[in-house]
């Protein structure tokens, strides 16, 4: 709608090196409403820097408790990795526009363009790099469908640090390949849960069948690093500094968009635990909060693992064991896990605090989308687009091409952008099923989830309504 004039937008819009950012941007700074704080599930008290640095490096730690400083400098080393692997293409969907017969814009910030295969890399060299600094022997995390687990031992490999992943036991059968590639940059893998670690003992001595889950390997990977000399634990979603690292994505989007004098009227990204979304809005949501522009912002997540749609607003263990500190996020209960059949990823039971505040402000909306219409619409657009996208980002193509093809309906020329955080080849036995017709939705009803929302702590003010 604002932007008439765009008949010379070339198919891909690429920064030059001194145009790309050089500051990360908190989006909290600029929040009325700051996000709650990370509880210790002990005192119930705010956690200390102190507590968090016995888990987390200590850089980060102060990145992560800082909600005032709007802009943090890229140290020149990341700056220079970034440089290898970024900018990341700004991509006109003329193909898919001309293919829906919408008179809506579409453009698509693609992420999936390093052998890590999304924008986990973002976040991954940067939390390598303060390991690093800080003189640590290594760090330890968790992998779900393996892209963190991914990133981070490439990052790892860089910077010469040790690297324990902990892979969900599913995908660590699973996907093999995802494993050896894990393997092959030198990181250690082991499937969750294990007999490596007391919580995964426990686990398996409760549970002996379990397939194992996100939260269960978070446990596993915090207890491992707070167990061992010069080891700390890393995140690759959900924290605020995560959000914070994840910030270059929308940079680097606006600073292209702006080079043609276009605003988005929609920004739509898939929420995990909501860091390619939370970096892509960044700073678009500033000029909102600002007050000095205004967008529509869509969240994206898979309705067999609603936390936004129709979890609850409260403070939430973040891992299964437990151990970690408690944040107030939407959330299904610690304790659910998405049913066997889902594929398409963004299965962490909760949601990062920053989307979470601005979710239940009113200034970003979320939908749900079922699985079979995810893959029908990566089917689609790879078909179109040529790019095999990840069953993630194709929660937010799903959603970008309903918005697309309301303005056909309606005539309006909106500007649609979405992020495409990633690419499916590791994803194929998931294509599998879709491709063989084996595909089915399950979307979990109120007695599923009263489950999950039973294990959610109690103590006065964190009342479930
Ligand atoms: C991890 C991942 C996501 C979801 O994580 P967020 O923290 O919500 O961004 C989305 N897409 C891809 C390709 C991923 O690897």
């Amino acid at each position: 709608m604002r932007n008439d004039n765009n008949k010379n937008i070339p198919y891909k819009i690429y920064l030059e090196e001194h145009e790309m950012p050089k500051q990360w941007y908190n989006m909290r700074a600029d929040m009325k409403n700051k996000p709650a704080p990370l509880l210790n599930p002990g005192t119930l008290k705010p956690m200390t820097a102190e507590e968090l640095e016995g888990v987390f490096c200590k850089e980060l730690v102060a990145q992560e408790l800082d909600d005032t400083t709007a802009y943090f400098d890229i140290p020149q080393e990341i700056q220079e990795y970034y440089k290898t692997v970024r900018p990341s293409p700004l991509v006109r969907a003329y193909h898919l526009e001309k293919a829906l017969g919408t008179p809506a814009k579409i453009y698509y910030k693609f992420e999936g363009n390093n052998t890590s295969g999304s924008h986990k890399l973002n976040s991954a060299i940067a939390q390598a790099y303060y390991a690093k600094k800080q003189g640590l022997k290594g760090v330890t995390t968790e992998t779900g469908a393996g892209q963190w687990g991914t990133a981070l031992s490439m990052a790892c490999a860089y910077f010469g640090l040790d690297c324990k992943v902990y892979m969900v036991k599913v995908s660590y059968e699973q996907k093999p390949f995802r494993r050896e590639v894990m393997r092959t940059y030198g990181a250690d893998v082991t499937p969750s849960p294990s007999d490596t670690t007391e919580v995964g003992r426990k686990i398996l001595k409760e549970f002996p069948e379990t397939t194992g889950s996100l939260g269960c390997a978070i446990s596993e990977a915090v207890e491992a690093a707070v167990t061992r000399e010069g080891y700390r634990y890393v995140l690759g979603s959900v924290l605020a500094q995560v959000l914070l690292h994840q910030s270059v994505i929308g940079l680097e989007t606006k600073t292209a968009l702006d080079k043609y004098g276009i605003k988005p009227d929609v920004i739509i990204g898939c929420a995990g635990g909501g860091s390619n979304l939370g970096g892509l809005i960044a700073p678009f949501m500033g000029e909102k909060l600002r007050g000095e522009a205004d967008y529509k912002f869509i969240a994206v997540e898979p309705a067999s693992c609603p936390s936004l749609t129709r979890g609850k607003y409260v403070y939430d263990f973040c891992d299964t064991g437990k151990v970690c500190p408690m944040a107030k996020m939407y959330t299904l209960g610690s304790g659910f896990i998405p049913a066997p059949n889902h594929a398409g990823g963004l299965r962490y039971h909760g949601m990062s605090s920053v989307l979470s505040q601005l979710y239940d402000d009113g200034l970003m909306e979320a939908r749900s989308a079922e699985q079979t219409a995810v893959f029908k619409a990566a089917e689609q657009f790879a078909r179109i687009e040529g790019i095999l996208p990840a069953p993630e980002s194709s929660h937010a193509i799903k959603v970008a091409m309903d918005e697309a093809l309301k303005c056909k309906e309606t005539g309006e020329e909106k500007t649609i952008l979405f992020g495409l955080t990633g690419t499916g080849y590791f994803d194929l036995v998931a294509y599998e099923r879709f491709n063989n017709g084996q595909m089915s939705d399950y979307i979990p009803n109120d007695e599923d989830l009263k489950k999950g929302f039973d294990g959610i702590p109690q103590f006065p003010g964190n009342e479930i309504k």
